[in-house]
Parts: C-alpha cells; sequence; structure tokens
C-alpha cells in the first residue's frame, strides 16, 4: 500500500498533474509551451484575486520567491519591518539583510500573532520601505489576517509582502483589494504542483518601485530585469528567453490552476476550512493541544504537541506503518515536542480520515491511553457538513 504523504508540502498531487510532468517535454519557445505560459500566468492572477498584478514563474522553490522580493525591491539601507510568526519570518529578515536592508523584526511567541497596533505604532516611526509577514507559518500553524496588515501598508506608504508559501491557493487572498504588494509561494503545496516553482504576483505599485531602483539588482538569475520582458513576451504570446523554464512543471501548474478555478476559489477555501476544522476536533477529542489557538490556527497544516510520554521518532515510525507521513517539528525551541500534518491541496475527506485512523493506531501502539475511534468519529462528523 502506498503511503499518504501528508507533510505540509510537497502534498498528494491529482494524477491529471502527475501525468501531465509525465508528457514529452516541449520546446521553451514553441507556440504550444508559450500558450500554456501566457495562460498560467492568466489564472495565477484569478487565483491570488489580483487582476492588474504581473505574474513571474520561475523555476525554484519558494525561498527563491521570498529571494526574488527581496532582491528586486530591496536597496542597501532600505528600512524593512519582518513580522516572525515562526522559522520562515526569522529567515525572510536573514534574507533581506543579505541585500544590505536595515531589517527590524517583531517576533511572536509560538503560537501567537503581532497585534496589528503593534505594526502600527512601529509603522509610525516612518523608516519602513517595506513590510513583509507570514501568511501561515508552517513552523507553529499559525495564520495572520493580512488584510489590516494590507491597510498599514496603504496608510503608511509602505510595500507588504506577504509570504504565501503555506497558503496560496488554501488560504483565502484578495491580493489586491487587501493592497498586498508582493503574494509569493511556491508550487508544491496548496498550489498542487510538484516542488520546483517560484510563483510571485506582484502590484503595479511593487512594479514602481522596481523600475525606481537607483542600484543594480544584487543578484542575477533573480533580477526582474531579465525576467519582466520575458513575462511580457509569454502574456503576449511570443517567444522569449533568459533561463530555460521548467517545462513539464510548467505544464502541470497550468492543469493545476485550472482544477482550482474550476473547483472554485470560494469552494475551495471552505472545503480547506472544514478539512482543518475535522482533523484540529480529531486531535482535541484525543487530548492533543496545539500550537496555535484555534482562532488563529492555519486551514493548511496543523502542529499537535506529542500527548505526554510519547517520543518524536517513535510517533513518526508508528504513523508510518499505520500509512501516513506526518513531519517532525521545525521551530528549534520546540523541535521534539509536537509535529506537523499538512492538509492542503487535493486531499479528501477520505485522506482526511485516514490521518485521525494512522493517528490513533500510532498512539495506541505507544500505550496512549484515549477512548478509541473518538477521533475519528469526531472528525466525521465534521466532514460531514461538506457533503
Ligand atoms: N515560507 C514558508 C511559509 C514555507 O512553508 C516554506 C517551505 N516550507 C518556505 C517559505 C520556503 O519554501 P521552499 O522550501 O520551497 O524553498
Amino acid at each position: 500500500m502506498k503511503n499518504l504523504l501528508m507533510i505540509p508540502g510537497p502534498i498528494e498531487f491529482n494524477p491529471e498533474v502527475l501525468t501531465e510532468m509525465g508528457k514529452q517535454t516541449l520546446s521553451h519557445v514553441s507556440g504550444e509551451f508559450i500558450d500554456i505560459f501566457a495562460a498560467s500566468l492568466e489564472m495565477m492572477k484569478q487565483v491570488w484575486q489580483c487582476p492588474d498584478g504581473q505574474a513571474f514563474i520561475m523555476a525554484g522553490s519558494g525561498t527563491l520567491a521570498m529571494d526574488m522580493a527581496g532582491a528586486n525591491l530591496v536597496e542597501t539601507n532600505d528600512g524593512i519591518l519582518v513580522i516572525s510568526t515562526g522559522y520562515f519570518g526569522e529567515r525572510y529578515a536573514e534574507l533581506l539583510a543579505r541585500y544590505g536592508a536595515d531589517c527590524h523584526i517583531i517576533s511572536a511567541r509560538p503560537g501567537e500573532t503581532v497585534p496589528a497596533e503593534i505594526i502600527e505604532d512601529e509603522l509610525k516611526k516612518g523608516k519602513y520601505k517595506m513590510l513583509t509577514f507570514t501568511h501561515v507559518d508552517t513552523s507553529t500553524a499559525v495564520r495572520v489576517d493580512p488584510e489590516p496588515l494590507g491597510q498599514l501598508g496603504r496608510k503608511y506608504g509602505v510595500l507588504t509582502v506577504l509570504d504565501g508559501v503555506c497558503s496560496v491557493a488554501g488560504e483565502e487572498i484578495k491580493q489586491q483589494e487587501w493592497g498586498i504588494d508582493i503574494v509569493l509561494t511556491a508550487s508544491q503545496k496548496a498550489v498542487g504542483v510538484p516542488p520546483g516553482l517560484a510563483l510571485l504576483v506582484a502590484s503595479q505599485k511593487a512594479m514602481d518601485a522596481f523600475h525606481k531602483r537607483k542600484s543594480p539588482v544584487m543578484n542575477y538569475y533573480a533580477d526582474w530585469t531579465h525576467w519582466l520582458p520575458v513575462m511580457k513576451a509569454y502574456e503576449e504570446h511570443r517567444p522569449a528567453y533568459f533561463g530555460t523554464p521548467a517545462v513539464n512543471l510548467v505544464s502541470a501548474l497550468n492543469i493545476s490552476l485550472k482544477q482550482i478555478l474550476s473547483e472554485g476559489l470560494e469552494k475551495r477555501f471552505i472545503r480547506h476550512g472544514l478539512t482543518a476544522s475535522a482533523i484540529r476536533s480529531g486531535l482535541k477529542t484525543l487530548g492533543l493541544k496545539q500550537i496555535p489557538s484555534d482562532n488563529i490556527a492555519a486551514n493548511t497544516l496543523s502542529a499537535p504537541y506529542y500527548p505526554e510520554g510519547v517520543k518524536a521518532a517513535e510517533f513518526i515510525g508508528e504513523m508510518k506503518k499505520a500509512g501516513v507521513i506526518v513531519a517532525g517539528g521545525l521551530l528549534p525551541e520546540l523541535r521534539n515536542k509536537y509535529f506537523r500534518i499538512g492538509h492542503m491541496g487535493k486531499i479528501t475527506t477520505e485522506e482526511a480520515i485516514a490521518v485521525i485512523q494512522a493517528l490513533e493506531a500510532a498512539l495506541d501502539k505507544l500505550n496512549y491511553n484515549f477512548d478509541k475511534g473518538s477521533g475519528v468519529k469526531v472528525a466525521k462528523d465534521v466532514l460531514e457538513s461538506l457533503s
């Protein structure tokens, strides 16, 4: 039996997406591929809900998407306010400093967010060009509400950058309406395509800031000076070249974006919300505490603590024996105290139930005392409201 891959990315992918990956590779300057690329750029703007934005598709991972925003928008001594709700926020400050940014980081305690008033007080100082935050930090499963931060960006004339690697196409994002200047992600999570694509949509305000740079971009590969003409050419169905695109991955992206839009964004977000709530309820019923409280818990992954007496390596091994692969902890200070379950993308109700079933089997093997079947029952009850 094949194990279910339930880590927070890469995830289980749709068979149609995987089939597309295995097809004969097209020439990257062929009319057929240019049409696929153009359609993918257009569909990204729909999924990101940013009709006037500039989409970029590049070969690379989510880290490249973060790097792209940093390299193209930051100049030496620019003040950047980084809001951190976990590992990926801390890392963004480190990345931005490479481009000479003067970073000020406000870090929330694990499982918490930084209140908007604290962010506003800092922005009032008038030192900042950019505000970055992680929509869902994959190390803590904490979800930040992007809308008020977009408003603050507008109010103080600051560019806003949302790391949506663990949220785009799984959590609601209205980039344009909310005034977020950059929304970036990677292919392997809720977008539903194997790892290898860095995806980003920039607002016109962000593109203006890029055009107004006084110094050259300090990163050769990520420089929009090279890539913007390529994206523009593809949009106009013309061939262009800077670096060879990841042809098969882009073709797979085209399939996945079509599936996402045909499901409907609203329906998709509701489905993610219900799946998350079923899994969280199952965990709670089994007595497992979670890092974030319910009101700020992500819909794309969960981060439960191990119960007393259950050891990380043994538990993950037993989960695998029960057919489900989950991820260990990532936040250095809590690494061996919790694990992570990804529940995004195509995840079905059967797969969500299978996770709780495996969890019960693993906990039972490790002699944890609980009411057998209770987690599965609660999860099923929640999911029933979906059908
Ligand atoms: N940001 C967040 C929130 C992430 O979850 C990840 C990956 N787990 C990254 C950035 C980095 O993405 P990648 O591993 O694709 O480089």
